[in-house]
C-alpha cells in the first residue's frame, strides 16, 4: 500500500472515531520514490501553476534544487530561485531575517512555493505561504525531521522558538537517490526525532490521564506504528541504504500526518522535544551553531526514558504506569549511537549546568502535561 491509499484508511478510521477528538480530514498528495523528483514538473503542470518560487540553500540546491528548477523550466514553465545564504556561522534559521527573505523572494506571479531542503527552509516556506495565501509543495532533501508535513511552523522570534499557524504542504516529493545521498547526521536526526515518539507518546498518557488533554487513539496508533518500523529497520536506517531512507521517511510523514490530523503536536512531541527547544534557544542566544532538531530530541528521549522509568517505579500514580514500558537509556543510546547521531548531552556539546537549567525550565515552554512537568511541580528533580 503506498502513502496515498495510507491516508485514505487513516483518514476514514479517523472520521469514523471524531467522538473522541475532532479530526482534520488530511489531503496531500505524497510520493516517496526513486525518481520523485521527476514527477515535479507534470504535477505543476497538472496544477495550472505556471509559475512558481523555488526556495533552498547552497547544499540542498546542489542536492535537488538546481535539477528540480531545470526540469520546471524543460516544461516550459518559469521558477524564480530564491537561494538563502549562510548566517555568520553556517547556519540557515527559521527567524524574522529569514521569513524576510524569503517574502522578498516570492513575485506576485508565483502561484505556488517549492521548499526544497530540510526542517528550517520548509518551516519559512510554510508560514510564508500561510501569510501570502499561496500553496507550498515539500521537496524534503533528507529524512531529518517529521515537521514537513505539519501546519504549524516553530519560528525564532526575539530570540525564543514558538510555534505559529501555518500551512501544511499540498504535495510532498521525496526522492529515494536525494535522501540517500543525505548525510549519515541528517538521516540520524530523523532517527532521533523518531525515536523521541517513545516518551512524547508516553506523556501524551499522562498528558490525557493529569491534565485532562485530548486523546485521539488513531493519532496514537500511527505514531507508535511509524517509530515500530523505525525500530525494526535500524540496521537499514543505519546503513543510510535506499530501504532504510525510505522506512525513515514514511516513518517522519506518518508522525508528521497524526499531527495534523489532530491540529496538535501532542502524538510527537513531549518532554523530550522541550527540552530539545530550551537547549536550542541557548544555543541561539549564545550564537552558537546548531545542532540538529532530530539529534536533540533523540538525545533527550533517551536522557528521559531512564527518569521516567524511576518516576514509575517510585511515584504510585496510575498514570506512569506507561513510562515502564519505555527503553532502558542505555538501549536507546546505543540506537543513536548505531545509526551514526549523538547519543550523550557531551556529544551535543551541552555542558551538565545548561541541561539542568533546561530540566527546570523546559517545561514552562508549553502549556502541556508531562512527566518532566510532573518532576518539577513535585521537585523530584535532583540537583
Ligand atoms: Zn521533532
Amino acid at each position: 500500500m503506498n502513502m496515498n491509499e495510507q491516508i485514505k484508511l487513516w483518514n476514514e478510521e479517523a472520521q469514523a472515531s471524531n467522538a473522541d477528538h475532532p479530526h482534520r480530514k488530511v489531503e496531500l498528495f505524497i510520493e516517496v520514490r526513486d525518481g520523485a523528483l521527476e514527477s515535479i514538473a507534470s504535477y505543476l503542470i497538472q496544477q495550472n501553476y505556471r509559475h512558481v518560487t523555488l526556495v533552498e540553500d547552497e547544499h540542498t540546491s546542489a542536492a535537488a534544487g538546481k535539477k528540480v528548477a531545470e526540469f520546471i523550466r524543460e516544461a516550459g514553465l518559469t521558477v524564480d530561485v530564491v537561494r538563502l545564504p549562510p548566517n555568520a556561522v553556517g547556519d540557515v534559521i527559521a527567524d524574522e531575517t529569514y521569513i524576510m527573505k524569503v517574502l522578498l523572494g516570492v513575485a506576485d506571479q508565483s502561484q505556488a512555493v517549492l521548499a526544497v531542503g530540510s526542517g528550517t527552509i520548509h518551516d519559512l516556506v510554510r508560514f510564508v505561504c500561510y501569510k501570502m495565501n499561496r500553496p507550498f509543495l515539500s521537496v524534503p532533501t533528507a529524512a531529518s525531521v517529521d515537521g514537513f508535513t505539519s501546519a504549524g511552523a516553530p519560528l525564532i522570534v526575539d530570540g525564543s522558538k514558538q510555534t505559529f499557524q501555518a500551512v501544511p504542504p499540498e504535495a510532498i516529493f521525496a526522492d529515494l537517490s536525494v535522501l540517500e545521498s543525505a548525510p549519515q547526521t541528517m538521516t540520524a536526526a530523523g532517527f532521533g526525532d523518531m525515536l523521541g515518539k517513545f516518551t512524547s507518546l508516553a506523556d501524551w498518557h499522562v498528558s490525557r490521564d493529569l491534565g485532562n488533554e485530548p486523546y485521539s487513539p488513531v493519532a496514537n496508533r500511527i505514531t507508535e506504528e511509524a517509530l515500530r518500523a523505525c525500530v525494526e529497520h535500524v540496521d537499514e536506517i543505519a546503513a543510510g541504504s535506499k530501504t532504510g531512507v525510505e522506512v525513515l521517511m514514511n516513518a517522519l510523514i506518518a508522525s508528521g500526518i497524526s499531527m495534523l490530523m489532530i491540529d496538535h503536536s501532542r502524538p510527537a512531541s513531549g518532554g523530550e522535544h522541550h527540552i530539545s527547544h530550551r537547549i536550542e534557544m541557548d544555543f541561539i542566544a549564545e550564537g552558537r551553531k546548531q545542532v540538529l532538531h532530530g539529534a536533540k530530541v533523540g538525545v533527550a528521549s533517551a536522557l528521559l526514558s531512564d527518569m521516567y522509568r524511576e518516576l514509575a517505579a517510585n511515584q504510585d500514580v496510575e498514570a506512569f504506569k506507561v513510562y515502564r514500558t519505555l527503553p532502558t537509556s542505555e538501549q536507546m543510546r546505543a540506537w543513536l549511537a548505531q545509526v551514526g547521531g549523538p547519543s550523550t548531552i557531551a556529544d551535543l556539546g551541552v555542558t551538565q549546568e545548561q541541561l539542568d537549567r533546561a530540566l527546570r525550565t523546559a517545561h514552562t515552554l508549553r502549556d502541556r502535561y508531562t512527566g518532566l512537568k510532573y518532576m518539577n511541580e513535585h521537585q523530584l528533580l535532583r540537583s
